[in-house]
């Protein structure tokens, strides 16, 4: 490479920096000199100073994990793209060599052994190989890992192209921000499809483009990455319909449309040459004798028979939380302390923090044994008498794991401490059908238990749901008053907004709840109120949106059923 290429970003470079981590891991370095990789391409990008500046002014060992060697690689990934060590590692494997090491069940080891034996250089060779039955054959590998294999590569498939909502949200208002400088005649640019509906991942991200002189459509084409719709203020509202609602929603409001002798287009409404206003959604909906339904709810499932007959209920907005529970500090796996965790709440304009550290089982996450759990309250206590006359409280939760057998992770009188329990399943995923809805239910039907947490163990884009029966265990919490969390972190979404409805129906409380690891996962509720609003939940199914006195309430009636 030439010394000519411009300057590599610190994107780039961290890039080339975890190419060579994973490199040195194919080529069996111990895993101790590739992490030194990986660290410090995350401090690079974490870095507030700009690479070139900080390059510039030979300050690059002020940044924490680089060192003498590391700083020498950065500035010649920075200037030129590569460096001869990358050049080196490259030879010993091709690119798709590092496919394979994602996939569950692969290590780097396993995809060196299987790239040197079975010439396996890509996930097609690798799905090919699986189908001949070369893994079952291959020591070390194995009938039970190739199945598995074949499944990863399935989920992979079906997942391509996929981002989690925070991504899609991300990419989409940086697109529209970016498209917006584009032209002088740009008025507006508005993300619609799956990120105005709210989707818990999204595809390709659609904008439409508000301009009245369309002599810029050129600078304007739709890439793989993002869907351009251009329209003029008068039709934008068929426009954002268009772009925003499934092609069932889409089609069902056209057919209504036709049937009432009107054609609907991305660019027009008309009833025979006469042209009908639609510069806002508003105005097409109520054409067609419908109520407004929010962008959410377009998914093509009953909602516009429903708008047919009234009006789309308020949806919860963020503004309707009044307090935060199930989040994590530094007593378990959190980040941040009680003090900060329940200041950075309050500041947010909240009226209540619970937390909710894991459990004793939980040694994987350091699960606080009983005499910590003493001491976090010790803590709370103290916290809570500073805040007297502030109109402010934390409670104390934790989360406990639900055991094999759905017991809870303390003694009866230990449970009766805290203020309210939040049940999870952090382990034994793959107990079959039954055996795991009996033990979820078994949890819920305990009176310690207020929350059921992130219901069905699913990580988007990364793990199935666990098998178990949904309907059961929503029937199991309404019964005994046990709420189900809408888990707000962005890689769970967790219960899936598809059951909000059955839940509500089972006579369930929903909760939203960050499962925060430090202040900044504070915000994750956020992702929840969209993902609540989608299932179509108003403020009042929300148990966090009842204020401080109401949950206090809510909580001392739960522990008083408990003690009987
Ligand atoms: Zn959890
Ligand atoms: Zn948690």
């Amino acid at each position: 490479m030439s010394e000519s290429v411009l300057p590599v970003s610190a994107q780039g470079v961290a890039a080339l920096l975890n190419e060579i981590g994973q490199r040195m891991e194919l080529g069996g370095e111990s895993p101790f000199k590739s992490r030194t990789y990986f660290s410090a391409a995350e401090n690079l990008l974490a870095h507030s100073v700009p690479l070139a500046q900080v390059v510039a002014q030979g300050k690059l060992k002020s940044i924490s994990g680089v060192g003498e060697g590391i700083a020498e690689k950065i500035i010649k990934l920075h200037k030129t793209g590569t460096h001869p060590t990358l050049e080196f590692l490259r030879e010993q494997f091709p690119a798709g060599v590092l496919d394979l090491m994602k996939i569950p069940g692969l290590g780097p080891k396993k995809a060196a052994a299987l790239y040197q034996s079975l010439k396996i250089a890509s996930l097609a060779d690798l799905e090919a190989a699986c189908l001949a039955e070369k893994l079952a054959a291959e020591k070390g590998f194995g009938a039970k890992l190739q199945a598995k294999i074949l499944e990863s590569l399935a989920f992979q498939k079906r997942n391509e192209g996929l981002v989690k909502i925070n991504v899609g949200h991300t990419r989409a208002f940086a697109s529209s921000r970016a498209l917006r400088g584009r032209h002088p005649s740009i008025k507006d640019v508005i993300p619609a499809g799956d990120v105005r509906r709210g989707c818990e991942v999204c595809g390709p991200v659609d904008l439409v483009v508000v301009m009245d002189d369309e002599t810029a459509d050129a600078v304007l084409e739709s890439s793989a990455e993002f869907r351009v719709t251009i329209s003029p203020s008068k039709s934008l509202g068929a426009a954002l319909l268009f772009a925003t609602g499934t092609d069932g929603h889409v089609s069902t409001l056209r057919a209504l449309a036709h049937a009432k002798g009107i054609e609907l287009t991305p660019e027009s409404m008309r009833r025979g040459t006469d042209e009908l206003p639609c510069s806002t959604e508003a105005e097409i909906y109520a054409a067609l004798g419908l109520h407004f339904i929010e962008p959410e709810l377009r998914e093509g499932r009953g909602e516009i028979e429903r708008a047919k007959l009234s009006a789309c209920p308020r949806l919860i907005e963020d503004k309707d939380l009044r307090g935060i529970l199930h989040c994590h500090t530094v007593f378990s796996d959190g980040a941040n302390t009680l003090d900060e965790m329940a200041e950075a709440t309050r500041k947010l304009g909240f009226e209540y923090f619970g937390v909710c550290d894991h459990s004793q089982s939980a040694a994987y996450a350091g699960g606080m044994r009983i005499e910590k759990v003493r001491a976090q309250h010790a803590l709370a206590d103290e916290l809570n008498r500073g805040y007297h006359g502030k109109r402010f409280r934390v409670f104390k939760g934790v989360e406990s794991d639900i055991l094999e057998d759905g017991a809870l992770d303390y003694p009866a009188e230990q449970l009766d401490a805290f203020d309210f329990i939040v049940a999870s399943v952090h382990s034994r995923f793959q107990l079959d059908r039954a055996a795991q809805t009996a033990r979820i239910i078994n949890a819920v039907s305990n009176p310690h238990t207020t929350i059921l947490g992130h219901a069905t163990g699913r990580l988007l884009l990364q793990r199935e749901p666990y098998d178990v029966d949904v309907e059961a265990v929503l029937q199991a919490c309404g019964e005994h008053g046990v709420a189900v969390e809408i888990n707000a972190d962005p890689h769970r979404l967790d219960l899936d907004w598809r059951w909000h409805q059955r839940a509500l129906e089972l006579g369930c409380m929903l909760a939203i709840n960050p499962d925060a690891h430090d202040t900044a996962g504070l915000l994750n509720q956020k992702w929840g109120v969209i993902n609540a609003r989608k299932g179509g939940v108003e403020a009042k199914h929300v148990l966090n949106c009842m204020d401080l006195a109401g949950i206090e309430k809510h909580f001392e009636k739960r522990k008083q059923a408990a003690r009987g």
